[in-house]
């Protein structure tokens, strides 16, 4: 009997896996596909290796999320780069150059906003303050929204003069505060604000809550990597210090159902297989929750099936590809954002897209004097599964966003080696996402944070982590699901 499983190899659930293993228990990985990491994990073709779709590292900086785990395990970090410009963002008549260092940032504001004084810069003042109050609190890995008396517990001693000051960002969205910086009209600095939020939080500045929408624009100058090798380079080092430590991680085993006995999980794999856990944290994502339980342990949680499903998620439709150098001999930025000339607010579907690049030493990446790219966008689902119109519409979007490209890195087009276009079919059939789902909710208003999951499922001893779980989306707010849950495993392994 193992003292906890793992169902996902994501970068929750390894860092779960990788936590509980280094405070001394018996763990177990299960990871359907042949590649640790889920979407931000890796694959290979054609001499390229391509991510799967997180190209961006988060928390590696001292003292970040992923920093501090990496340290805690006493294990070495992989080798990456660290990003002055973290992206250019390519506008219709202005390429905005974000700086991670925040006063070049402060100075690029000042160069490319016009606008009224230091407004630009009172905004972002309040993005650092909020911010930092946000890491304050989730550093403590709290169970949020609370669910039970004990979780409401251990908030109130968090419950202080500096905690308090969030509250106000908590009943309003970044939309409010522009008003109140008087930047609520100002159409760049709204759609590069939009750009940003789509990419950390899946929504724009309307919908966005404050104290979400804040931590996450702060989170960039805090530190952004490119990863050398990729993010699963991270993911196979987490992998490894649990293996090295006697827990398994076992590939090519999806888990097909859950039950609960008096002795505790018994997890049904491929032929017929069985494992015993005496705690369990799915990182299969919410969307599949009911899918991976029996009826009995499924009724017993607060997740309605219905109410799950209703809830909003986009999709993303991905082109992994190969390159020509010398398309980007004139540029040393890695990333590259794209907002359409000619619809700025359609933030989805081609309308803004993250063109990533590998670094020229990067060798592992591409064939000499080859780059390979990652193209992504937010779509919605339900059209990619209606037939009839799916290789149409992925002729469509793949000729557009090359297109883009094109536009501003002249003979890219001409330069392509190899074009992988993936939806969300792609998603589920590759990383078991329902539906292609991923990046967890979009955000809907001010209170939509009200209604996030935790890491409790309501089942006692089975807790969830991943993009679908607060804080939600990204390499960085998945760790720390994956270490909140940890924390409550290991509660019931004392
Ligand atoms: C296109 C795209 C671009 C992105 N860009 C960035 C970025 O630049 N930077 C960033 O930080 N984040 C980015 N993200 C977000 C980030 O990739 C995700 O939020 C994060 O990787 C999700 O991690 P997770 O722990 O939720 O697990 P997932 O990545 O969803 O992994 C879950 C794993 O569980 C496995 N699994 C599913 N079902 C089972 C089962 N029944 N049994 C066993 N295993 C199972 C899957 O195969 C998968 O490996 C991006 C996401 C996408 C889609």
């Amino acid at each position: 009997m193992y003292d906890a499983a793992v169902v996902g190899a994501g970068f929750g659930g390894l860092a779960a896996a990788a936590d509980l293993t280094s405070k001394g228990y018996n763990v177990v990985v299960f990871e359907a596909s042949n590649e640790l990491g889920g979407s931000a994990g890796q694959f290979e073709r054609n001499g390229y290796r391509f991510q799967s779709g997180a190209t961006v590292g988060m928390g590696f900086e001292p003292g970040g999320v992923l920093d501090s785990l990496f340290g805690r395990l006493g294990i070495e970090k992989p080798s990456m780069k660290s990003l002055d410009i973290i992206m250019d963002v390519h506008l219709p008549d202005r390429t905005i150059h974000y700086y991670r260092d925040r006063n070049e940032w402060y100075k690029e504001m000042a160069r490319v906003f016009e606008g009224p004084g230091t407004a630009f810069e009172n905004f972002y003042d309040e993005v650092f303050k909020v911010g930092r109050l946000v890491d304050q609190l989730t550093d403590k890995l709290p169970v949020f929204p609370p669910r039970t008396w004990g979780d409401y517990a251990h908030l109130l001693p968090l419950v202080n003069e500096s905690s308090l000051r969030l509250l106000p960002y908590m009943t309003q969205t970044v939309e409010d505060r522009l008003k109140k910086h008087g930047l609520d009209q100002h159409r760049m600095f709204r759609t590069f604000l939009n750009g940003e939020l789509m990419d950390s939080v899946q929504t724009s500045v309307e919908n966005c809550p404050a104290f979400l929408g804040f931590a996450a624009l702060q989170t960039f100058h805090k530190g952004a990597f490119a990863v050398h090798g990729g993010l699963a380079e991270a993911a196979g080092k987490l992998a490894a210090y649990i293996r090295e430590h006697d827990g398994d991680v076992l590939m090519r085993h999806p888990v097909h159902s859950i039950e609960k006995g008096d002795a505790g999980f018994t997890l049904h794999s491929k032929r017929n297989s069985t494992f015993e856990a005496r705690q369990v944290i799915l990182n299969n994502s919410v969307h599949n929750l009911h899918d991976t339980l029996t009826e009995e342990l499924s009724s017993q949680s607060y997740i309605r099936p219905q109410k799950e499903t209703a809830k909003k998620a986009w999709g993303a439709f991905i082109i992994h590809g190969g390159v020509d150098a010398d398309v980007f001999l004139d540029t040393d930025v890695l990333y590259h954002q794209f907002i359409d000339p000619d619809h700025p607010d359609d933030l989805h579907n081609g309308g803004q897209f993250l063109l990533s690049l590998s670094d020229l030493e990067d060798t592992r990446m591409a064939p000499e004097g080859k780059r390979s790219f990652t193209l992504s966008t937010h779509t919605d689902i339900s059209p990619w599964w209606k037939a009839g119109h799916y290789e149409d519409e992925k002729r469509w979007m793949k000729e557009k966003l090359l297109r883009t490209v094109d536009h501003y890195f002249e003979g890219f087009t001409d330069q392509l080696d190899l074009v992988l276009p993936g939806t969300p079919v792609t998603f589920q059939k590759w990383l078991r996402r329902r539906d292609g789902k991923v990046g967890g909710y979009a955000p809907t208003g001010k209170y939509s944070w009200l209604t996030s999951y935790s890491v409790r499922t309501g089942i006692p001893d089975l807790y969830q982590c991943g993009d679908t779980v607060f804080p939600g989306a990204g390499t960085l707010g998945v760790t720390l699901s994956g270490l909140m849950a940890a924390k409550q495993a290991a509660k019931g392994l004392k």
